[in-house]
């Protein structure tokens, strides 16, 4: 296998149509959207990325995303609601699957992200607010099926 000094590899995530190195994909789960990543060798990961043609696209989205991301989970929120809900699933993949369904959640229109207009030191000025509450809790509920009853 250790031809040429070429053992480097990636993963590839045919969703996001993008590699990542395995230290940011653990589990080989795809950070972005939690989907399954195959290995792939760093040249043809480097001519896939090309052939997506998507990098600039494609990069901001994943930026995106990780704010999303950043915004829900800082402080412990998102270890507890890993907690709360004890999901059969590996942490990582529980926050980009609740990632997701907020950024589903701002698309349909019953999630706002509250951003400052210029980057802030000031943590409560990124936030996520609910049109409807019970609505965000039915939706976790209905990913996560083996959540344990309310109470
Ligand atoms: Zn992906």
């Amino acid at each position: 296998m250790a031809r040429n000094g070429t053992t480097k590899t990636y993963l590839w995530c045919d969703a996001c149509r993008r590699s990542y190195a395995h230290a940011d994909a653990p589990a080989g789960a795809c950070p972005v959207c939690a989907g399954p990543t195959r290995e792939l060798g760093r040249l043809a990961a480097i001519a896939r990325g090309f052939m997506a043609n998507e990098l600039v696209a494609s990069d901001l989205r994943t930026k995106h995303r990780q704010l999303v991301r950043l915004i829900w989970t800082r402080n412990g929120m998102g270890e507890r609601y890993y907690k709360v809900l004890a999901p059969d699933l590996p942490y990582n993949r529980f926050e980009a699957r609740v990632t997701e369904l907020l950024m589903r959640g701002a698309e349909e229109g019953w999630v706002r992200f509250v951003l400052p207009a210029a980057p802030s030191d000031d943590a409560a000025a990124y936030r996520v607010e609910f049109d409807d509450d019970e609505r965000f809790v039915r939706e976790l509920e209905a990913i996560f099926t083996s959540a344990p009853a309310k109470g």
